[in-house]
């Protein structure tokens, strides 16, 4: 039949994907990051109806190198620091590769007994390397997004409130439930009480200090508020990194409140835990060996392509008892095993431990913790560039990889705003870069968040000149 290949033509085609990426890889710095695209263009090129008859793979992968990849964004490039920089290292691409190969649905012990096992020890490798007690037991989901939705549903269901038979609607008797973050929270917390049925006003944006941590005073106050009113606290969530400025929430203040109140405390580790490899980095994260629950992304930090969320969970027999639904033609008779179907809303599950297993062996401990460490350096080298120039500021302390910065145009705030943004889009015109912004304090301010495995001292050095140098021409 037609559409599936010859092992012959397999083994070409692989072999052809191999080179294809291998050169990819090596020359990715030579391209201008963002790619010279306009919404549309692809569109455009790509035929309206689908292939009727079968095509050689080889005019496909042809279609890939000049139709795909110059409208590619290029996450694996040096200049890229917008967001949250990442990388694809290579053992985490060829993990990828075969876990694609084998398509294993790890919904079960019996459907994927390699996936599932190598899912729980590379999970504990990663809680021993962060420094967690062996309380916690890991799993992976695609994203942090996904990671703290379930860890507040647990949450919930330890409420005792029956909401999975009973549901929410209609139940006068069950009080407003309240969820404490600070307002530098990332708004995948945000969603996840959307999707819990929840709603947004169940969220309670506490104000952070001036250095954008959260203020656990501000926490006590709201929680005693909320309880005076007849509302129910359920959870604190406590980022370590936040999206912005990568500020730290002072965990073992907020840790204290959750006790003693509690409140259920979800940590959101998702781009700094990586750092936690780092013995010196360690007391960004005291106190998070006492959350209920912690997510850190290896897809953020730790080179392993997207996606890959670690969700660790002190009692994961909650997050079961909260999802776990077995019909008959799911059941086992595996006794004991371990069923990843029981830890969340999905059936059906990628192997996605293969690529982590694969980057925490190829690297080692050491590996991550030198590339960790070198690009929290280069951050700090950019830093004090910023700091000794005249004319520019840094908006926010520096902890881990990312830099907030500001131009001082002079001029009005909201006029500074206007300079700042058209900088940051000559930036991004020029090519070899890709930075992205924020708002601090109703400022606009931009960002240079350094974790790809490419970026060196030369690329911060030449992204710094030719900030200076845009900024002067603009000036003038
Ligand atoms: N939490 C934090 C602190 C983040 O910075 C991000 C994304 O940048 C997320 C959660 C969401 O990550 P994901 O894309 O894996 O859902």
């Amino acid at each position: 039949m037609p559409g599936d290949l010859t092992p012959a033509e397999f083994r070409a085609a692989m072999h052809r994907a191999a080179d294809l990426l291998a050169d990819y890889l090596e020359r990715v710095g030579e391209r201008p990051v963002l790619p010279p695209a306009a919404p549309g263009d692809l569109l455009r090129d790509l035929p309206k109806s689908p292939p009727e008859r079968p095509e050689p793979l080889g005019r496909i992968l042809d279609d890939f190198e000049s139709l795909v990849l110059p409208r590619t964004t290029h996450w694996n490039h040096p200049g890229f620091l917008a967001y949250f920089a990442i990388t694809g290292s290579a053992p985490g691409i060829v993990g990828e590769s075969l876990a694609a190969g084998l398509n294993v649905n790890a919904m079960l012990w019996r459907t994927g007994p390699a996936a599932t096992e190598l899912e729980e020890r590379a999970c504990d490798w990663l809680r021993q390397l962060l420094g967690l007690p062996a309380e916690f037991s890991g799993h992976i989901n695609d994203t942090a997004s996904v990671s703290s939705f379930l860890a507040l549903a647990a949450a919930r269901e330890r409420l005792g409130l029956e909401v999975r038979e009973r549901g929410l609607a209609g139940r006068p008797e069950v009080p407003p439930l309240r969820v404490y973050a600070s307002e530098h929270a990332h708004s995948s917390i945000d969603k996840a009480l959307i999707a819990l049925g929840l709603g947004l006003d169940s969220l309670v944006h506490v104000p952070a200090d001036p250095s954008f941590r959260l203020d656990p005073g501000a926490l006590q106050a709201a929680v005693g508020r909320d309880r005076a009113a007849g509302r129910r606290p359920m959870a604190v969530v406590a980022t370590v990194g936040t999206t912005s400025t990568t500020s730290v929430d002072p965990v073992e203040a907020v840790v204290e409140i959750a006790a003693a109140e509690g409140l259920w405390l979800h940590v959101d580790a998702a781009y700094a835990g990586p750092a936690a490899l780092c013995p010196e980095m360690r007391h960004h994260f005291a106190g998070w060996e006492r959350a209920d629950s912690i997510v850190v992304n290896p897809h953020k930090w730790l080179f392993v392509p997207v996606d890959c969320s670690l969700l660790l969970m002190r009692d994961e027999e909650l997050l079961r008892r909260t999802f776990s639904l077995v019909p008959e033609y799911l059941r086992t008779t595996d006794g004991a095993a371990r069923n990843l179907m029981d830890l969340g809303i999905q059936l059906g599950r990628r192997f996605r431990a293969l690529k982590l297993w694969m980057v925490l062996r190829a690297f080692g401990a050491e590996g991550l913790r030198a590339r960790i460490r070198e690009h929290c350096r280069l951050a700090r080298e950019l830093a004090s560039w910023i700091e000794a120039e005249p004319g520019f500021e840094l908006a926010a302390p520096v902890p881990f990889s990312t830099v907030c910065f500001r131009w001082r145009s002079g001029g009005s705030p909201d006029e500074e705003d206007a300079r700042n943004q058209s900088l940051l889009e000559e930036i991004n015109a020029a090519g070899p870069f890709f930075l992205s912004h924020t708002r601090l304090r109703g400022r606009f301010v931009l960002r240079a968040a350094i974790g790809n495995l490419r970026t060196e001292e030369t690329h911060i050095r030449a992204l710094w000149q030719l900030a200076r140098e845009r900024a002067a021409r603009l000036a003038g």
